[in-house]
């Protein structure tokens, strides 16, 4: 088990150091989709994946992309890295490259709705099926491994449940079977380090806390450099054949953003804390990984990088999808947040899951995990003054509560 973080992760955004080509104190980018060579020879080597430094064309890697994926992997603490377009590129690219027909995974049965329905509805297209397990259960998660199962997938903080997925307890069951364990860390940047707890694989969607500004889409994959090497190669590598390339200035864009995410980090959860205690002495059903009441609260403790606090997600049960929709609009018009999916901004944003981003889980799986109409999922947003959004809250939920005027 964990006691202190051998590997700080702030400092090692704080001691980023990519120079331009001008001196500029950020990296050029490369603004090109080919690379020219002074020698044939050295295309060749270039194409067997043996030349350091060299780029051939911008869809197998490109300096842009590199910058960010070295600064990725050293906050992960993994060997290597790579960027994707998307969060859903990363994660199917990893899939489709561990995964051939005939094999199984077993998958953590409360993961965002893309990710689910790419396994439950696109996997068996292929002729690999997934077994769903309650993650926070390792047991259950043994016991759904079979002969030919290739990975085990995980949250590390469930969308939209918030549960916590115990990844020593994990990894463990994975060494035992010599498979990996495949953890998305979107919820949790910083706060978590996978990779020291046993991961072998982390991945994010870069559109979230880690850009945090809502206007692009982005992921990546963490991992050793053999993982990496062979995503990227030539001939039979996933994230080199289905093309989830990022964009250079895209890649550039969040390079930037990366480096103010440890002080975002700790202020989304500094606020979402303060929402949450507060919001639970009034008796408000809400669910946060750092209040004592949440099932996995120890569990988060002793994974946790203590300085990021507990995150910036939080659950409230309204018990009825009209409550929910009314108190989704009110807080809009209040100017508390948006009424939008997604997460990771500075602006409060709030959705109802069950028929929204988790709409691709049937509803009754959703019942049998407890993902109720009426539950709203927030991203708390950076607010500068939370007790003010706190008063609004409440007021809102006053009113939400109260019957509607006839
Ligand atoms: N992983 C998690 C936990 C997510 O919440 C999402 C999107 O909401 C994704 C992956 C997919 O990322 P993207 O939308 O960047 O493809």
């Amino acid at each position: 088990m964990k006691t202190r973080p051998r590997h700080r992760p702030a400092d090692e955004i704080q001691d980023l150091q990519f120079f331009g080509e001008f001196g500029g104190v950020n990296p050029s980018i490369s603004d090109s989709a080919t690379y020219t060579f002074l020698r044939a020879s050295t295309m060749t080597d270039t194409f067997a994946g043996e030349t350091e430094g060299c780029y051939l064309y911008s869809r197998h890697s490109h300096p842009s992309g590199r910058y960010l994926a070295t600064a990725l992997a050293r906050v992960e603490n993994t060997p290597s890295a790579l960027v994707t377009a998307s969060g859903m590129g990363a994660i199917t690219s990893t899939l489709l490259h561990h995964l051939s027909a005939g094999d199984h995974l077993v998958s953590a049965r409360t993961v965002y709705g893309g990710t689910y329905a790419f396994m439950k509805n696109f996997l068996p297209k292929l002729g690999i099926r997934t077994t769903f397990v309650d993650i926070t259960k390792p047991e259950k998660v043994e016991a759904a491994v079979e002969p030919n199962t290739k990975l085990i997938y995980t949250e590390t903080v469930s969308n939209p449940l918030l549960e916590v997925a115990d990844i020593p307890a994990l990894a463990a069951v994975a060494r035992k079977h010599r498979i990996p364990l495949v953890v998305d860390n979107t919820f949790t940047p910083l706060i978590f380090t996978p990779a020291e707890l046993g991961a072998d694989i982390v991945i994010h969607s870069l559109t979230k806390f880690i850009n945090g500004m809502n206007d692009l889409v982005a992921g990546c994959v963490c991992g050793s450099r053999e993982l990496i090497e062979g995503m990227l190669n030539v001939n039979d590598g996933a994230a080199m054949l289905l093309g989830p390339v990022l964009d250079s200035i895209r890649a550039a864009e969040i390079l930037k953003n990366l480096h103010t995410l440890p002080v975002r980090m700790a202020k989304h959860s500094a606020n979402a804390m303060y929402l949450a205690r507060e919001m639970e002495k009034r008796g408000i059903p809400v669910r946060y990984p750092g209040l004592p009441s949440h099932p996995q609260h120890e569990l988060f403790k002793r994974m946790m990088n203590p300085e990021f606090g507990f995150g910036g997600m939080l659950t409230l049960d309204l018990q009825t999808a009209d409550k929910a929709a009314r108190f989704m609009e009110e807080l809009q018009a209040e100017n508390v947040g948006y009424l939008a999916v997604s997460l990771g901004y500075f602006k409060t944003l709030f959705n109802a899951p069950g028929k929204g981003t988790s709409s691709e889980i049937p509803e009754e799986e959703q019942a049998r995990m407890g993902l109720s109409d009426g539950l709203i999922r927030m991203s708390v947003g950076l607010d500068f003054d939370i007790t003010r959004t706190l008063d609004k809250i409440l007021r809102v939920y006053e009113r939400v509560q109260s019957p509607e005027p006839v």
